[in-house]
């Protein structure tokens, strides 16, 4: 089930393949990627879309819900 951060970044683990490169190019260190399980921290987050842009899989997505 996608998992949504700070109201607009979505996550989707059924598409994500667990091979860091969001992790690499956040500059915040906001992503917690484990074994099977990965997590964003909204406390870090600052929405910069780097990892939305560097998925290779797009299982990141930026969705402004908001409609702006
Ligand atoms: S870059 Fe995409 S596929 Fe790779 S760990 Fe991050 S979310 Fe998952
Ligand atoms: S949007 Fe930017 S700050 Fe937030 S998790 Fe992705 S790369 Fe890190």
């Amino acid at each position: 089930m996608k998992r949504t951060y700070r109201s607009k970044l979505s996550y989707n683990p059924s598409i994500c393949d667990y091979c860091g490169v969001c992790v690499a190019v956040c500059p915040h260190d906001a992503i917690n990627l484990m074994e099977s399980d990965y997590e964003i921290d909204e406390q870090l987050c600052t929405l910069c879309r780097n990892c939305v842009f560097a998925c290779p899989v797009k299982a990141l997505e930026y969705v402004d819900e908001t409609g702006i």
